[in-house]
């Protein structure tokens, strides 16, 4: 069964009444409620266009890549670095031989972990993290840092949810081989001054990564003008396929890389006494790549790059700045996380009701949150919480919906008491 949301309007200059119709999953209902989405953080959803273009692929086109000479293999190797070429140009990336396929942000993450960080620290070498960070861009860190002896350090986050840039200089020693921070975190939706941190990290030696997965579906991404040495992202929360994303590297270090995975594709010469590497990006390509889901992603920057951005930011901030109005009525919010930037996210808890309660009762609404720890444990043990309340908003997401999300809280009120 389906309807159509009450609340899909011209908002922002942007016709989202119109967008909400290329993503028929909008159209749900959930618990006898038309379905409020608020849960693009985890995943956003896919607008037809990037379905059709995974099955259109799949059905008429499908072949493996980079190994045949014939015909349908050549296609598929021709688009699949086309796809490329388009992430080139919607990250500004130099050439296109810095964009790396992965399976998504957390491989990504743990390739340059394994690679580049396996190859230049040394015992006693400092990586330093954030108190903001995802688990993806801490555990791979620690991994390696026990295998070599190496330590992590953490920026502090202030009440506000935001990096505490006072104590950067400190933190940046001699040692700090890599600086690892999140471009908008998953849980506050800060917007972090990722440029202002790569240039001090550049004085002090250290190269810079930049976990994107927040950052692509908000903000449009430069990543030269932003400093960083390596920027990674998710394609499912850009509104592509869940199993690929994607590893920019500045050419000069991914070319120094030692390969992380091995197998076909990965090579240039294979025998028992030694083997010889392919050039980057295939030397990180290992395997047979997710070749259906790069045409989904492909389709996605497609489907982006149609919008007007100035639009889609300006939508985004009034609803978010709606949503932090409206639910600050209910009685007893408290949010996490009040950056001056802040873009895609919000989080609260509701004081006496377990975040987990909030999440049932709004799901009985037809509201879809998240209530977690949002994989940040230790920003959770930052603000005293077990976990929050997040709602996470993309393009599509209406007035209305917010409305829906403060009914299912006033709800919750009423439920457990206050
Ligand atoms: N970093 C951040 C900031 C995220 O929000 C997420 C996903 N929640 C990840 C990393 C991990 O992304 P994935 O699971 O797609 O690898």
């Amino acid at each position: 069964m389906t309807a159509t949301h009450p609340g899909a309007v011209v908002a922002g200059g942007l016709d989202v009444a119109r967008l909400r119709h290329d993503f028929p999953v909008l159209r749900a209902v959930v618990n006898g409620r038309p379905l409020a989405y608020l849960d693009n953080g985890a995943t956003s959803q896919k607008p037809r266009a990037v379905v059709e273009a995974e099955s259109d692929f799949a059905l008429l086109e499908n072949a493996n890549v980079h190994r045949g000479v014939h015909t349908l293999s050549q296609r598929a190797t021709a688009r699949y670095d086309a796809v490329r070429e388009q992430l080139r140009r919607f990250l500004n990336a130099a050439v296109a031989d810095e964009i790396v396929f992965t399976s998504g942000t957390t491989a990504a993450i743990n390739l340059v972990a394994q690679s580049y960080g396996r190859s230049v620290l040394r015992p006693g070498d400092e990586i330093l993290l954030s108190e903001m960070e995802h688990h993806s861009n801490i555990v791979p860190w620690q991994l390696v840092a026990e295998a070599v002896g190496a330590r992590i350090r953490a920026i502090p986050v202030t009440g506000t949810g935001e990096l505490d840039l006072d104590a950067v200089p400190a933190l940046l020693t001699d040692r700090t081989r890599i600086v690892a921070i999140t471009h908008v975190s998953n849980v506050l939706g800060t917007v972090n001054p990722v440029r202002r941190i790569a240039d001090l990290a550049h004085a002090a030696g250290a190269v810079v990564l930049v976990d994107g997965a927040q950052g692509v579906p908000h903000l449009p991404v430069d990543v030269q003008a932003l400093g960083a040495d390596f920027y990674v992202a998710s394609a499912h929360k850009m509104y592509g396929p869940t199993g690929v994303g994607f590893l920019y590297g500045r050419l000069a270090l991914l070319e120094a890389m030692p390969p992380w995975q091995g197998g076909g594709g990965m090579i240039q010469t294979v025998s028992f006494e030694g083997t010889t590497y392919a050039p980057v990006p295939a030397r990180f390509e290992a395997g047979t790549p997710p070749v259906c889901q790069v045409m989904g992603l492909g389709a996605a920057i497609d489907y982006l790059g149609q919008l007007d951005w100035a639009a889609v930011q300006r939508h985004e901030a009034e609803l978010l700045g709606y949503a932090i109005e409206r639910v600050g009525t209910v009685p007893g919010v408290r949010f996490i996380g009040t950056a001056r930037e802040q873009v895609g996210v919000l989080s609260f808890v509701l004081e006496g009701i377990h975040p987990h309660d909030v999440g049932t009762v709004l799901d009985l609404h037809g509201v879809a949150v998240r209530a977690s720890h949002h994989c940040a444990q230790p920003l959770m043990r930052r603000f005293g919480v077990s976990g929050t309340v997040r709602a996470s908003f993309a393009l599509y997401n209406t007035r209305a919906e917010v409305d829906q999300l403060v009914g299912g809280l006033r709800e919750a009120r009423k439920v457990f008491g206050s």
